[in-house]
């Protein structure tokens, strides 16, 4: 294994944002694995498979060829990179990530990747179960209502009028409760993790603030 910085968070955090702005001022490797939960999801429908179906999405998991960068996300040939942002796939993705066996094939792909060159890697799980040993972990959070209100932003939902945040945070909710109360891998805080709670910080103030932290510990 190189050398990881784990950057692990709930929904809206500014994960995504913090975690390419690092990788990409070290000139690390990204890997977004909420994007590889989601491109399974997708392609398991987009085989017509029954999501409940541990079996068959754990195969899709482990057959499927990934490939994901900063900037696009593709399994199999297929350009999800917007496909993947609806909430039709934010359900389909939390269901699939609660199934044992597609984590602990897409954990064994996350290594993979780790061994090849450093990486800047987001998720839920990072600093808890795949790199216990990371260099670095940062968790990021915010209040609930900064997070809805980040998402509701996000043009890839296709909502961003003030009239919509409730549906964002109702769903965003809903979310974060399957994500910490599934009983394989919940989204955790390592006891050797930076917290940052991010609310009402101005996300370039996030990104050096990691920045300073990740050059630091990196430099010890
Ligand atoms: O971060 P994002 O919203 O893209 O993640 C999609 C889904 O995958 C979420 O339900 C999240 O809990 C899950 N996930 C996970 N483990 C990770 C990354 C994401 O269970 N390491």
């Amino acid at each position: 294994m190189t050398a990881v910085v784990a950057i692990d968070g709930p929904s809206g955090a500014g994960k995504g944002t913090v975690a390419r702005a690092i990788a990409e001022a070290l000139r690390w490797s990204y890997v977004d694995t909420g994007a590889m939960y989601r491109a399974v999801a997708w392609k398991a429908q987009h085989e017509g498979l029954l999501l409940d179906d541990e079996t068959a999405v754990a195969a899709v998991a482990s057959r499927a060829e990934l490939q994901l960068d900063s900037r696009q996300v593709a399994i199999d040939g297929h350009d999800v990179t917007t496909a993947i942002r609806t909430s039709e796939i934010d359900a389909a993705a939390a269901r699939v990530a609660r199934m044992p066996r597609v984590r602990e094939v897409l954990v064994a792909r996350q290594r993979a990747y780790a061994d090849l060159r450093p990486v800047v890697m987001e998720g839920r799980d990072i600093g808890t179960v795949v790199f216990p040993h990371a260099a670095v972990k940062i968790y990021l959070d915010a209040s609930p209502a900064e997070r809805a209100q980040r998402r509701s932003q996000d043009s890839a939902h296709g909502l961003s009028k003030a009239g919509e945040i409730g549906i964002v945070a109702h769903a965003l909710e809903h979310r974060d409760h399957s994500d910490r109360t599934r009983p394989a891998s919940p989204l955790a805080t390592a006891a050797d993790a930076v917290v940052i709670d991010t609310t009402g910080v101005p996300i370039d103030a996030v990104i050096e603030q990691v920045l300073r932290i990740v050059r630091d510990r990196l430099a010890r």
